[in-house]
């Protein structure tokens, strides 16, 4: 039975695209939000990171217009500025959201919901008064929240990604444990602020959960020593210890104590399952998850989940692909994600991205790969952006030519990876890119130089 009406429970980037798909295709959308609209990404996740990555960057580069004879003075950082100044965009970007919501007829409920059986939940409102709706089909985008270890105590100094993002000085030296890419971009931003940082991993490399980034890791590690980072990856943090308000101790298995005026715990995320009282409505979790379909479909055939909730690849734009897949379900269309054609962008510096195969995939999947590399050393746009530490990796089919996939590490490579995503979702072949006029210089013309790269081995292969 096609629904005529939605409940969804969370207006973060899988929530909000969802309500919004929904009502213009014809159902009448509740969208329910304990917090701010805009959820983690806009509030505690994407953008107030881009936006001190951004800043941090802009002083960096200013000061390295000294290279050139552009000598220029840094003067002390005003975080309490800083903030506001991210808080204002966060305004404005929150009031656009609302505007979109009420302009589609969302009607939109502060509160936080939990299910009472199936097609019913009661949302307490920030009053705390209880509120019953119910509803045709239900979508689930809670999100996911902060895993903080008992080890370490609440302190002010004692940090996670959200409270981060409101510390009120600019910390001397600042410990981040964990080297995801949340630890990467974090020590990377504050780094460039003007703090020492610390970054402490427990696995042997950076981005340990992404294979996929092997290479680009390894690149990381290097800049951020060179630039003066300090890197203790196969370690853990054994002891905390506060000394002061602005000063903690850690002990570290390493056999190294270092002090630290801020600790980041950046160690991982666990979805919101906890609170929604699913056993009313008749669903259970899998090893402490709610599994669903490739239309994002669970157990209970009209309660839809995605996003961080359920996702294999917790980031916002897959949360905003699989609110189109479970509407289009809804709908009677049978629409799928494929998750190897999210792009997954990592904006330190150098930035880091990837999209398509890798090279182990491309085995996996019957492919035979062709890798070929290109560095951004040879590229005259990055020289002259003083930015030629890099490379670009392309990984194509041997038989067909086909390109499968791309890693980019270095200038823009947030930017540039959409071009291998476009080259992959139109089939494009190497000598596409080949044929392809690149202006010069540009950084997006390394894709065309790994293009030649290829063409010019397999001629070799031909001799
Ligand atoms: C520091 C940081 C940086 C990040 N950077 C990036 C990035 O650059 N790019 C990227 O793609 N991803 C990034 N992410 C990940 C991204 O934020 C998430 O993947 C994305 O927000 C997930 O969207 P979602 O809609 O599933 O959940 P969320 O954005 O978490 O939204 C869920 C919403 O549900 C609400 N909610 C939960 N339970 C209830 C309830 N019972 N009742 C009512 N409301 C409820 C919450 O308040 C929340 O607003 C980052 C995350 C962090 C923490």
């Amino acid at each position: 039975m096609i629904p005529k009406s939605l409940i969804v429970i969370g207006a973060g980037p899988g929530g909000y695209v969802a309500a919004l798909e929904a009502a213009s295709r014809g159902l009448a959308v509740t969208l329910i939000e304990k917090a701010e609209l805009g959820g983690t990404c806009m509030n505690r996740g994407c953008i107030p990171s881009k936006y001190l990555l951004a800043k941090s960057k802009q002083v960096v580069d200013a000061l390295k217009l000294a290279d050139s004879g552009i000598t220029l003075r840094l003067e002390p950082i005003d975080m309490t500025q800083l903030w506001a100044h991210k808080d204002e965009i966060l305004r404005t970007l929150r009031q656009r959201e609302e505007q979109a919501l009420k302009a589609a007829r969302v009607k939109i409920i502060q509160g936080q919901a939990r299910f009472i059986s199936p097609h019913q939940m009661e949302v307490l409102r920030p009053d705390g008064t209880p509120e019953k709706i119910e509803a045709d089909a239900i979508l689930l985008a809670t999100g996911s929240s902060i895993q903080m270890p008992p080890l370490f105590p609440s302190h002010p100094a004692i940090v996670n990604s959200t409270t981060i993002f409101e510390l009120p000085y600019l910390p001397t030296h600042l410990v981040v444990i964990g080297g995801g890419y949340i630890g990467c971009e974090m020590a990377c931003a504050f780094q460039g602020l003007g703090s020492r940082v610390t970054l402490i991993e427990k696995e042997p490399r950076l981005l340990p959960t992404q294979p996929e980034f092997e290479a680009a890791g390894a690149l990381l590690s290097r800049s951020f020593e060179k630039r003066g980072m300090t890197l203790w990856t196969g370690t853990t943090v054994i002891a905390v210890k506060p000394l002061e308000d602005k000063k903690i101790q850690l002990s570290c298995s390493n056999g190294e104590t270092v002090e630290a005026n801020a600790v980041l715990v950046a160690i991982g995320r666990s979805p919101n399952v906890k609170d929604l009282a699913l056993e009313k409505a008749g669903l259970a979790l899998d090893n402490k998850r709610l599994t669903v379909s490739a239309q994002m479909q669970t157990s209970v055939p009209h309660i839809y989940a995605i996003g961080d909730l359920t996702s294999p690849l917790p980031l916002a734009h897959t949360a905003s692909w699989e609110a189109e897949v479970a509407v289009s379900a809804m709908l009677g269309e049978k629409e799928t994600l494929a998750y190897s054609t999210i792009p997954r962008c990592i904006y330190t510096w150098p930035e880091a991205a990837f999209v398509g195969l890798s090279e182990e995939e491309a085995r996996k999947t019957g492919h035979t790969p062709r890798i070929d590399r290109f560095h951004f050393a040879g590229n005259s746009k990055a020289m002259v952006e003083g930015e030629s530490e890099g490379f670009w990796v392309s990984i194509t089919d041997a038989d067909s030519h086909k390109i499968l996939g791309g890693l980019i590490a270095g200038p823009h490579a947030t930017e540039l990876i959409h071009l291998v995503s476009l080259a992959i979702k139109t089939g494009l072949k190497t000598a596409d890119i080949e044929k392809t006029i690149f202006a010069h210089p540009s950084l997006a013309e390394s894709f065309r130089d790994v293009a030649l790269r290829a063409l010019a081995a397999g001629k070799k292969q031909l001799r």
